[in-house]
């Protein structure tokens, strides 16, 4: 490719980033990552790893993306070779995995919800739908109750994990948490499972450079950053499930 064929086609990726405002995963490209089989690939970060500063900082979201969620995608294709899941999807697996296979649990765990995670934070301020908005007053109160009680889900996790707003079978949301890479779509593990439409790593690599003990401070650093259309967007596909 010459130079100008280069300039060109940089142009047209982005011409694309501005019309996908939302990023990776929004919409159809959430279930594809559901259907995506192995071997599984590392999605790139759909924002600079600077663009969340000051709230994330960008050593820590080069190290979290390009370090700890790397290995967990090599880690889920080693692990797949020698097992019975090895050719299902990744919603497949999540579904089916038990406690047996340690290593799918956790780094089949891993890639998702990382992967989720990184579409569910923005550079750019966005707001819930008014769907979106009136269920979570409908479900916990109001929307400071609500982050009371996610952000006292996220305090509550001893050691690593997640804590998630989920919708239910019934479509009802809830607020829950799982340890380590869990998730909801765990099936067999998840003692709340759900369709995650909000997650927050509350791992000490997801926050320990900037924040040091003080996880309080990450949650709320975390607010300043959550991608509410692509939260909206999930709802709309959980509800439709
Ligand atoms: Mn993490």
């Amino acid at each position: 490719m010459n130079k100008r064929e280069f300039i060109k086609l940089a142009g047209l990726a982005g011409v694309a980033a501005i019309a996908n405002p939302s990023g990776l995963f929004a919409g159809e490209q959430h279930k594809d990552l559901l259907a995506a089989k192995a071997p599984f690939e590392l999605p790139p970060l759909p924002y600079a790893a600077g663009a969340l500063e000051p709230n994330i900082d960008q050593l820590t979201m080069e190290i979290h993306h390009g370090k700890h969620h790397a290995a967990y995608v090599k880690n889920l294709n080693d692990a797949l070779k020698s097992s019975p899941l090895a050719s299902k999807s990744l919603a497949q697996i999540l579904s089916a995995v038990t406690a047996a296979a340690p290593a799918i649990r956790n780094n089949g765990g891993g890639h998702y919800n990382h992967s989720l995670f990184w579409s569910l934070l923005s550079p750019t301020k966005t707001a819930p739908s008014a769907k979106l908005k009136s269920a979570i007053t409908a479900a916990f109160g109001s929307d400071e109750a609500f982050r009371q009680k996610f952000g006292d889900a996220a305090k509550g996790v001893f050691g690593s994990g997640w804590a998630w707003l989920i919708v239910k079978k019934g479509g009802q949301l809830a607020i829950t948490s799982t340890p380590n890479q869990d998730n909801p779509l765990m099936t067999h593990l998840a003692k709340e499972p759900g369709t995650p439409i909000l997650g927050l790593d509350v791992w000490e690599h997801a926050y320990y450079l900037k924040h040091q003990n003080k996880r309080p401070d990450y949650i709320a650093a975390f607010w300043n950053v959550v991608n509410w259309e692509k939260v909206s967007a999930l709802y709309e596909e959980a509800l439709r499930k």
